[in-house]
């Protein structure tokens, strides 16, 4: 199950087509072995009539799509007899239920170690770069511990700074001199701006690139949304977007080209598929499945992720040969139908970020009478200058879609987006029939 060397990993994402496949299925076949062993897989294959040692990527497609609400309903039955017993525990951010228990056996903390180095290794990191992690490591997250261990196996420096706390990282920043940022595109763009009241310019820091996680920073069509574009300016930095989750226990990252995050050949399987659970053609859109290869604590086939991305295939800009998966569109079960018009809250959030005096955004959902739904747009701003009428119309320009705004004070917004969660609520579907409540 080892052989995590980064070196043959590499000449895997430069070889052909072929020789990432062979080694696909191979992996594929030790998953699907190991999985063999967990009450539900061994269920699943006898049904299936699949023989998990014969198993090809095509026969991928046999199998059902696997979603998180069966895992909870017997998370036991998900877990291998044959698998060594978990060395970490984590568990999910639970912002769309409760919290997804996912046990880590000591091969799944080096799997997750070498996924992260060849990420970084992605984004052109190197062990002369020093790092500056404002994620959290702890409260059984995960991607805090992938980036740090990723970090390390590289021979980077790492400051664990963590989250939060803007003026003391700012003076982590003068004294340590990171060439790399690791931390959410709102968090950074908030970090930069603190910078500048308390007299430093963040283009002047020293910082060469910006890793992110947890918010697009691109459109479907790679271009950078208002958020990333002035992320960019502000830190006069490359940017690097990356995508995971505690449970596909793998994250991708973006190259230099900016045109979608590669995929791990060897730890990660993504399908994209409709909403009949068919495989789209490359390129367009759909719900991102994944089968992430060679876990034990956990092991996964065909996982739906509810969000929504294309893939892209054929050689990159950069050299590597691997498929890339391009930006969140948005979630699934967030997806709105307007007279017609597909759209995603997150569209939304991305057209209004270029409305400087707008703050903070929420949207409701609700049923109208021809099915469509009715979306209303509640923006926080103070300045009585923006009319509603006016960002109405600019929505509609940008999207095909006119959906009612209503501003109210910053206040009012941030009080009605505080729902007792973690995070602020920033959708609220009030529609009776959620077509992505359909369990598989
Ligand atoms: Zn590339």
């Amino acid at each position: 199950m080892n052989g995590y060397d980064w070196r043959e990993a590499l000449a895997l994402r430069k070889a052909d087509a072929d020789a990432i496949q062979r080694v696909r299925t191979e992996r594929l076949r030790d998953h699907l072995s190991l999985a063999a062993s967990a009450a539900w897989y061994a269920d699943l294959f006898t049904r299936t009539g699949l023989d998990p040692a014969m198993a090809t990527l095509a026969d991928l497609s046999r199998l059902p799509l696997l979603d998180r609400a069966t895992i909870e309903s017997h998370p036991e039955m998900f877990v291998p007899k044959a698998s060594p017993p978990p060395v970490d525990i984590a568990m999910t951010s639970g912002t769309t239920g409760k919290p997804l228990v996912v046990p880590y056996t000591k091969n799944d903390l080096e799997r997750l170690a070498f996924n992260e180095e060849m990420g970084f290794r992605t984004a052109g990191v190197t062990p002369e770069d020093r790092a500056l992690l404002t994620v959290t490591l702890d409260r059984c997250f995960v991607a805090g511990l992938a980036y740090y261990s990723g970090l390390v196996r590289i021979g980077a420096a790492v400051i664990r700074s963590g989250p939060g706390q803007p003026a003391r990282q700012w003076e982590l920043i003068e004294r340590f001199r990171p060439t790399l940022i690791v931390g959410v595109p709102s968090f950074l763009m908030a970090l930069a701006k603190k910078g500048r009241r308390l007299g430093f310019e963040p283009s002047a820091s020293g910082v060469k690139k910006l890793v992110t996680i947890g918010e697009p920073l691109r459109r479907a069509d790679h271009s950078l949304t208002p958020l990333g574009r002035d992320l960019a300016s502000a830190w006069g930095t490359e940017l690097y977007s990356s995508y995971g989750s505690t449970e596909m226990e793998t994250a991708t990252c973006e190259c230099a080209t900016g045109t979608g995050a590669h995929v791990h050949p060897e730890l990660l399987i993504v399908e994209i598929v409709d909403e009949n659970g068919r495989l789209v053609p490359d390129g367009e859109p759909g719900e991102v499945v994944v089968t992430p290869l060679g876990v034990e604590g956990l092991p996964l086939v065909r996982f739906r992720t509810g969000d929504v991305a294309r893939l892209h295939r054929g050689p990159c800009g950069c050299g590597l040969n691997t498929e890339r998966l391009g930006a969140i569109e948005g979630r699934l079960a967030q997806r709105l139908k307007v007279k017609g018009t597909t759209i995603y809250p997150e569209m939304i959030f991305q057209a209004l970020q270029e409305v400087r005096e707008i703050g903070p955004v929420y949207i409701e959902a609700r049923n109208a009478y021809d099915l469509s739904d009715e979306v209303t747009v509640v923006a926080g701003c103070d300045d009585a200058a923006v009319k509603a009428d006016t960002i109405a119309d600019m929505l509609r320009a940008r999207l095909r879609v006119r959906p009612e705004v209503v501003i109210k004070s910053r206040k009012e917004v941030v009080e009605a987006m505080d729902t007792g969660g973690r995070k602020p609520t920033r959708f609220f579907d009030f529609r009776r029939q959620n077509p992505e409540d359909r369990s598989q």
